[in-house]
């Protein structure tokens, strides 16, 4: 949790707390300046002293400030709920750039998908919201949460209209060194998916593998990430995405002294076990609807181990 988070809801916290107090300061906020004016008017008896208010009997000290200790360990009886992994939408010759293709939906194929999910009753989850729901445990029953990494330009160009037309929100992870880059969203676009009602999350400032830096560089990915979109955009964000999947059990503590409520990986997994490693399915580029529908059943229960897609 950052210094500013924390001061914000510390003051709220113990504005909260005295406000009984305040209403009854204003009588003694009067009397203030009376003591220390200069001792000719103390002489000169010029006003009957309003009694000042008595105060509560007995002032309640302002309790102890809870610490903010979200719960990031889910029980055994968190519903599966499928968190989906697109990048781009887009056509891509599968000859020429293999890479790309397997990165990438068409926008035609994405249409299907999104009509698939409404014909069948799911409801479109941000993270923010799951991370809400399997904390509490009230998960929608056929929710889904779409999920696209890096900040690709045709995220606002060719997703974000499907998803108004078919009434689908989703949650977009930005890189946020990357913002404004040739194929990248700007942050005009970023505002356009933030008034839309799309959830913006982290995912780091340059992209790099957090497992792999020491602590103070991981450290500072995650929160300068997170900044740039908060102070950019004036959003607060909860929501966060480890690069190419990629933490350690120190890089998840850093997620979490940050205060975010959800961070996702990059790989499959039905056991939805904590809140700052969310396992994700990613849409593979070429998916028929036929596969798509796979993504909605626990891997386990197909005979899928973790670790490999349908
Ligand atoms: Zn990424």
């Amino acid at each position: 949790m950052k210094p500013l988070r924390v001061l914000r809801r510390v003051l709220g916290l113990v504005a909260l707390r005295l406000a009984p107090l305040l209403i009854a300061v204003p009588a003694l906020a009067h009397s203030v300046p009376l003591r220390v004016a200069p001792p000719a008017m103390v002489a000169t008896p010029a006003a009957t002293p309003v009694p000042p208010t008595p105060l509560p009997a007995t002032p309640t000290p302002a309790p102890p400030v809870p610490t903010p200790a979200l719960r990031y360990a889910l029980g055994d009886a968190a519903p599966y709920l499928p968190i989906l992994m697109y990048h781009y939408i887009r056509e891509v010759d599968p000859e020429a750039d293999p890479l790309g293709f397997r990165l990438s939906v068409r926008p035609e194929r994405f249409a299907e998908q999104l009509a698939w999910l409404r014909e069948h009753g799911y409801v479109g989850l941000r993270m923010r919201e799951v991370a809400a729901c399997l904390r509490s445990n009230n998960c929608p029953r056929r929710a889904v949460a779409l999920t696209f990494d890096d900040g690709y330009a045709d995220n606002v160009t060719a997703a974000l209209p499907l998803l108004r037309r078919y009434g689908f929100p989703a949650t977009f992870y930005i890189v946020t060194g990357f913002v404004g880059r040739e194929g990248y969203m700007d942050w005009a676009d970023l505002a356009l998916l933030r008034d839309s009602g799309m959830e913006l999350g982290a995912h780091t400032v340059s992209h790099v593998d957090l497992a792999a830096l020491d602590l103070e560089a991981a450290r500072y990915e995650i929160h300068a990430s997170r900044e740039a979109l908060e102070e950019r955009l004036g959003i607060e964000v909860f929501s966060f995405s480890y690069p190419a999947g990629s933490y350690t059990p120190a890089v998840a503590r850093l997620i979490r002294e940050a205060g975010f409520t959800s961070a996702v990986t990059a790989t499959p997994g039905d056991r939805l076990e904590r809140l700052d490693a969310l396992p994700r399915r990613r849409v593979l580029g070429g998916e028929t609807l036929e596969g798509y529908r796979w993504y909605f059943v626990p891997p386990a229960r197909l005979g899928f181990r973790g670790g490999q897609n349908p």
